[in-house]
C-alpha cells in the first residue's frame, strides 16, 4: 500500500446528519462496526458532494444499500437489471437504490455505488466521466488507525496514466471528454474508468476542488465538458498541461 494521503479539502461542519442511510442485508450479516464505518465514510461523501455542488442537500439524501450474501441471488439480480456479469455492484436509478455482493472489499464497492445515488440527487444526467470518476475516487476512502480519514491512491491507474503520458498519447483527454453515455461503457471501458478517476484525483490532489465546482456548475448550465474545462482553466491546453505535469511528477 502506498503512502496515505490525508484529505484536507473537506471543511468540517456542525450539521447534524439525518439518519438517511438504510443498509439492507440479504442472506448475510453486516457487522455493527462495518455499518458504522460505511455510515461515517458516507458522511464524508455527502460533505464532498455539498462542496462540489455548492449546496447542503446531501446531508439528507436517502441512500439504500442492498447487500447480498449469496452470489447466486446477486447474479440473478444482475440478469434482471441487465447489468454486466463482471459488475461487483450497481446503482439502479429507477428505484434509487444500490445493490452489491458482500465480497471482501464490499465497503469500497458500497462507497462507489452510493456516490451514484448522491450524484443522481444533484445532477440527473451527469457526464459519465464525472459520475464514474467521483465514484472511483470515493472507493479509496478509509480510516487510519487513529480514525482519521484518508484516501489511498489507485496506484495501478496512476501508473497507467503515467505510461500513457510518456508515450505522448495525442488528444487522450479531448477524446475522452467527448465520450457519451453509449460509448463510455463499451469502447475501452477499463481505460475510461481510469481516466475518469485520474481527472478527479488530479483536481483533488492539486487542491483544486473549486475548479471542479466551477466545471460542474457550467456543465449543469448546458456547456459541454470540454467547454466547461476550457472556461475554468483559461483553455483546454492549460488544463491538459497541468494534468500531464502532475502525472509526470506524481509517484
Ligand atoms: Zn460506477
Amino acid at each position: 500500500m502506498s503512502k496515505l494521503i490525508v484529505i484536507i479539502f473537506i471543511l468540517f461542519t456542525t450539521h447534524a446528519f439525518g439518519q438517511a442511510l438504510t443498509i439492507r442485508p440479504i442472506n448475510c450479516v453486516i457487522k455493527e462496526s462495518d455499518n458504522k464505518k460505511i455510515a461515517r465514510l458516507l458522511n464524508y461523501e455527502r460533505m464532498f458532494y455539498n462542496e462540489i455542488f455548492d449546496t447542503d442537500i446531501n446531508f439528507d439524501v436517502p441512500i439504500t444499500l442492498n447487500i447480498y450474501g449469496k452470489i447466486k441471488d446477486f447474479k440473478a439480480l444482475k440478469q434482471q437489471y441487465e447489468i454486466l456479469k463482471s459488475a461487483d455492484g450497481f446503482y439502479a436509478s429507477n428505484v434509487n437504490e444500490a445493490f452489491l455482493f458482500k465480497s471482501s472489499d464490499y465497503i469500497s464497492i458500497s462507497l462507489h455505488e452510493v456516490s451514484h445515488g448522491l450524484m443522481q440527487s444533484n445532477f440527473k444526467n451527469p457526464p459519465r466521466w464525472l459520475n464514474e470518476g467521483m465514484a472511483e475516487f470515493f472507493e479509496t476512502f478509509d480510516f487510519d488507525e487513529n480514525g482519521d480519514l484518508y484516501s489511498s491512491p489507485q496506484q495501478r491507474i496512476i501508473q497507467n496514466i503515467k505510461t500513457g503520458i510518456e508515450l505522448k498519447e495525442k488528444n487522450r483527454l479531448q477524446t475522452f471528454f467527448s465520450l457519451n453515455a453509449n460509448n463510455f461503457y463499451t469502447e475501452g471501458i477499463a481505460d475510461n474508468y481510469s481516466t475518469a478517476y485520474s481527472v478527479i484525483y488530479f483536481l483533488v490532489k492539486t487542491k483544486n476542488s473549486a475548479a471542479l465546482t466551477n466545471i460542474v456548475k457550467l456543465i449543469k448550465q448546458g456547456k459541454t465538458s470540454e467547454d466547461a474545462i476550457s472556461t475554468t482553466f483559461g483553455s483546454f491546453k492549460n488544463f491538459e498541461d497541468g494534468y500531464k505535469r502532475f502525472y509526470y511528477y506524481v509517484k
